[in-house]
């Protein structure tokens, strides 16, 4: 992240908490949910295959923009399968820094690109060692890490979800990051138990665990990008939600914190430290904020 982008975010936080101020600061477009994968946890993939159009995710920026949202996600399905009118996510990267977002990020499974130095961050789905990812996310682990080491750039971020089979790899995962050109940090979420993927859930024994790794490994000075004492939140579920100031666009809809808000009782159980953090962080958390200054001075 650049200093002029972590400056102009942290006054828009400081207003936020000073004024009670929800406007929304960050959002995610949903640029289709076409998929090349079926990954056992994921409840998004592949209802409609509809590839969103250009002209609709461009007038979606130019109005998001002007709303005062800074910092924007393309997310899929595979995002890297859009194509429109002659445009591929990288054209609409470029366009989203050239509107004037700050941050401009990318959510890939990683099995077709990965050197996409037009994002700040790309974030790359890795579910495990390579025995859980496989089983999670299908025979995908070689071609992930070959499309990392032919990658031309180090803005690669890890993006974990952590269920019952793989809570026991966060410590490799987290080797793999440090030892690997081109893998910059690592996040986790916790996996969000969807219809018909409740058998993934991890016990509170199972969450202990996790947590407790994660944040030793935090003080160890592995590369986390996740805030230490959100994870406490996290385990005590004891955190707002959803997250007013986050929002997801997805043909021409509109949610609050994430598409999953619709489905009855899952914010109840939600595993994603986002929506803990910015929770916690707009609503003025004096833990929170402290671990957000260090965590992100670190990767400025
Ligand atoms: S890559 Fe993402 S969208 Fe595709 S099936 Fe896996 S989790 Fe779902
Ligand atoms: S709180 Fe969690 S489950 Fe609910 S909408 Fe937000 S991200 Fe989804």
């Amino acid at each position: 992240m650049k200093l002029k982008s972590f400056l102009e975010l942290s006054t828009y936080g400081l207003k936020t908490i000073l004024f009670k101020n929800t406007k929304p600061i960050l959002a995610t477009i949903i640029l289709t949910d076409a998929c090349n994968l079926t990954c056992k946890h994921c409840a998004v993939n592949n209802i409609n295959k509809i590839i969103h159009p250009y002209k609709e995710i461009k007038e979606e920026m130019i109005r998001l923009y002007k709303e005062g949202i800074r910092i924007l996600f393309f997310c899929g399905g595979e995002t890297l399968l859009w194509e429109d009118e002659g445009k591929n996510a990288k054209d609409l990267i470029i366009e989203a820094k050239e509107i004037g977002f700050e941050l401009v990020n990318i959510v890939t499974n990683g099995t077709i690109d990965l050197d996409i130095k037009e994002a700040d961050v790309i974030f790359l789905s890795i579910d495990g060692n390579k025995e859980n990812h496989n089983y999670i996310r299908g025979n995908t682990f070689d071609t992930i890490m070959q499309n990392v080491d032919k990658a031309n750039n180090s803005n690669i971020c890890v993006y974990t979800a952590i269920n019952n089979k793989n809570y026991k790899d966060i410590k490799e995962l987290c080797e793999l990051v440090k030892n690997t050109k081109n893998l910059s940090s690592i996040s986790f979420n916790f996996h969000t138990p969807y219809e018909g993927t409740e058998s993934l859930t991890l016990t509170k024994e199972q969450k202990i665990e996790a947590v407790t790794t994660i944040k030793s490994l935090i003080k160890e000075g592995y590369p986390i990008f996740n805030l230490y004492s959100s994870l406490d939140y996290y385990l005590e579920n004891n955190w707002s939600r959803p997250c007013k100031q986050c929002i997801v666009i997805e043909n021409k809809k509109q949610f609050v914190c994430g598409r999953c808000v619709e489905i009855e009782g899952l914010c109840e159980e939600c595993g994603y430290l986002f929506a803990v953090e910015f929770s916690l962080l707009f609503r003025g958390n004096p833990r929170i904020i402290y671990d957000m200054l260090k965590t992100y001075l670190k990767f400025v």
